[in-house]
């Protein structure tokens, strides 16, 4: 017997937890289906100094606090991966490696993942001294050097933080300007062991006989030279792919994420869309927080 809920949540990040909280403290039998455990992408990020409230916070922390004021209510949670969406008004079937589910409101909150260079190496070495998460990896490159790609506040707070452990951090950007918050750069162009690698992309990622990342191969767009940057781990932050491969029934735009506006409502009706996965111009914890708490509202409004 197929399992009934009032909403289903895609995702437990900051997004869906939220949604999670609003939907059961509005009496819908709620259920929050999740594949990797809750948090998000926060869990990546060593410290999130712009969440009101709280600042200094760590990712983990603040994904634990949300998951901890998620459990004072009754909300069923499933450990599994979403493999495809059958929508029907009302009576939505969300197929998972662990059953079907069925709700009669859907809010996807899938969020996004690392996007990959697709250079030489990358895959190959991937575990081996090239990762997307510098939280997660930073501590097996105690003084030593690495490098970090990217120009957003993802790789700017990474070397931020990897600059804490290791001897030195190469921040490898493809222009002459950072995108990052100017509080992180400031932040960033005060440190003496990060030198930040302007106007290049990397090309190749090397690896030693031993199979351990042993340089990255840059060019500098401007000039054309290259060279080998010696270095024991690269760091790839070059922005995300958003998690929405799961359906093609929704409109989504030309980059794959969800369109829908601040209610958070589809192209389905009883389908919304929460957090990074949404089509928008910030994705931050706030906004996330703000779509979980809209979606549900609208959600509300929808069943009634
Ligand atoms: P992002 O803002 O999209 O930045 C990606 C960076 O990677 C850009 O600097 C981009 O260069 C560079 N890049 C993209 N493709 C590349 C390639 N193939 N080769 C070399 N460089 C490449 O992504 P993000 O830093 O992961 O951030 C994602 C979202 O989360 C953003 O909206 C960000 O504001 C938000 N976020 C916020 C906070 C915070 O507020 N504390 C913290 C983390 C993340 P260009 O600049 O030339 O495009």
């Amino acid at each position: 017997m197929e399992q009934q809920y009032d909403v289903i949540i895609v995702g437990a990040g900051p997004a869906g937890l939220t949604a999670g909280i609003y939907a059961a403290r509005a009496g819908l039998k709620t259920l929050l289906i999740e594949r990797y455990g809750a948090g998000g992408q926060i869990l990546n990020t060593y410290e999130v100094d712009n969440y009101p409230g709280l600042p200094g916070i760590t990712g983990a922390e603040l994904g634990m606090k949300m998951q901890e004021h998620l459990d004072k209510y009754d909300v069923t949670t499933e450990m599994c991966e979403v493999e495809g969406i059958d929508f029907e008004e009302k009576n939505n079937r969300v197929k998972t490696d662990n059953g079907t589910f069925v709700g009669k409101c859907v809010i996807l909150a899938t969020g996004n993942s690392p996007r990959k260079l697709g250079i030489p190496g990358e895959e190959e070495l991937t575990g081996a001294g090239v990762s997307y998460c510098a939280t997660c990896d930073g501590a097996f490159f105690k003084k030593r050097t690495v490098a970090v790609i990217g120009g957003g506040d993802v790789a700017v707070e990474d070397a931020i933080f990897l600059a804490r452990g290791c001897e030195k951090v190469y921040l490898v950007h493809r222009r002459d300007e950072l995108r990052a918050a100017k509080i992180l750069q400031n932040a960033l162009f005060e440190l003496p062991n990060v030198e930040v690698v302007w106007d290049s992309i990397p090309k190749e990622i090397k690896g030693a006989d031993e199979g351990m990342v042993a340089g990255l191969e840059i060019e500098n767009v401007k000039t054309g030279d290259r060279s080998v940057l010696d270095v024991a781990g690269v760091f790839i932050a070059t922005g995300n792919n958003p998690n929405s491969s799961y359906t093609d029934a929704v409109d989504k735009d030309e980059n794959g994420y969800i369109i829908a506006d601040e209610t958070c409502a589809t192209s389905l009706p009883g389908v919304f869309a929460a957090g990074d996965i949404r089509s928008k111009k910030l994705r931050q914890v706030s906004t996330a927080v703000a779509d979980g708490a809209n979606a549900v509202y609208s959600a509300q409004a929808f069943l009634i």
